[in-house]
């Protein structure tokens, strides 16, 4: 495969948008803004890999968006947008990839088929961008009257992504560094290289100001969520000599341990399969396979933001999860608080959406004779109605 690196671009202050911070960290409908930007792009399967440009001072914040996302540390931005771009395109030199993808993080709503437009004219142009043609007649105001209006015919308003031959844009814009293009393909027009126009969805729109943000959240349907759905999920570990046990996150004194893999965390294996199971996405063993080392020992933590995630990009939320321990050990009762608070935490839901629930099986069967746990769980999500979806 042609490598294709994706350079989310995310250094600005972006103020205009308003609110207590800049807004790439700011929420969208329970994911920063930031973060559903990098998804779309680490999710796509013609992109191989996702670079962050950020303002240093943002690294908290960064930090926080992109938690339990696989992604090399940000490269520190400049000054200006361009400057940042040039400075993200030298971080990515050693990787030597054949193409990048350049894309301003203010654009959540980037959908898989724009990005797969503007990588398919890549095999055939030196560069590509994602555009939208300009369907308002156009005036030039002087005062607060119109002066002219200018002929709209074959006028396009730029969107990201802009898709470059590696070399050419980084060579582009090393020659052109200091000065003001407002996007990549300016410079790479300066240059004399070809660059095709992709019609972009309309949805792919820059968040600028905070009408933007309103804007977003309807197009997500969030208030109006009419696709309710149910997931069930179930898992068993078995029992093994140790002192403690981690279950819903939460890690507690036991005097036994569970067997497994992962941290063995059955409550979030079962939690995450029926995620998962709302969206049609398989099941946690086809994401994260046991036979791969790099799961060993992993806070399971992370499959469980995998599942979320996958559920909000699609526009979806939680409305309840429930939650049914069977055991005749340890003692669920003393840790359900730690345990519910945590679950909160890691959904982003409150506590009044949480159940958490112990029972023994009075003995009988595998959970009776104390040889492992069993966790059932149902979640209902809910979801924008898209038909044929
Ligand atoms: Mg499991």
């Amino acid at each position: 495969m042609t490598s294709c690196i994706a350079l989310i671009v995310a250094a600005g202050e972006g103020e205009r948008l308003g609110g207590p911070v800049p807004k790439q960290y700011q929420d969208l409908a329970g994911s920063p803004i930031l973060r559903r930007s990098v998804l779309a792009f680490l999710r796509h399967g013609a992109v191989s890999g996702v670079q962050v440009v950020i303002n240093g001072r943002h690294q908290a914040l960064y930090d926080a968006a992109v938690a339990g996302l696989s992604l090399p540390p940000p490269v520190e931005g400049g000054v200006t947008r361009q400057d940042s771009v040039r400075l993200g395109l030298e971080a990515i030199a050693s990787q030597k990839p054949a193409h990048v993808l350049i894309h301003d993080a203010a654009r959540p709503l980037i959908d898989d088929a724009t990005i797969q437009g503007v990588c398919d004219a890549l095999k055939t142009h030196d560069a590509a961008i994602a555009a939208k043609p300009l369907v308002d007649t156009l005036k030039r105001g002087e005062g607060g009257v119109i002066a002219q209006t200018i002929d709209r015919a074959n006028l396009w308003q730029a969107h990201t992504p802009q898709g470059f031959r590696y070399d050419s844009i980084l060579s582009a814009h090393r020659r052109h560094a200091g000065s003001h293009f407002t996007d990549d393909a300016a410079v790479a027009e300066h240059e004399g290289l070809s660059v095709a126009l992709i019609p972009s969805n309309p949805d792919n729109m820059k968040l600028t100001n905070p009408d933007d943000l309103d804007r977003a959240r309807r197009l997500l349907g969030i208030g109006a969520l009419p696709d309710l759905r149910t997931g069930f999920g179930f898992d068993v570990h078995r029992f093994v000599p140790g002192n403690s046990m981690t279950l819903c996150g939460h890690s507690f004194e036991s005097d036994v341990s569970l067997e497994g893999h992962s941290d063995a965390d059955a409550a979030l294996h079962a939690l995450t399969d029926a995620l998962l199971g709302t969206i049609g996405a398989g099941d946690i063993g086809q994401h994260f396979p046991p036979s791969d080392l790099r799961w060993k020992g992993r806070d399971s933590a992370h499959f469980l933001r995998f599942a979320v995630d996958l559920l909000r990009q699609k526009g979806g939320a939680i409305s309840h999860v429930d939650i049914t321990i069977l055991c005749e050990k340890p003692k669920i009762g003393p840790q359900r608080d730690a345990m519910t608070k945590k679950l909160c935490a890691l959904l982003s839901i409150e506590p009044g959406r949480v159940g958490l629930k112990a029972t023994t099986t009075e003995r009988m069967g595998f959970t009776g004779r104390g040889e492992g746990l069993a966790v059932q769980t149902l979640v209902t999500v809910r979801l924008p109605f898209v038909e044929g979806y």
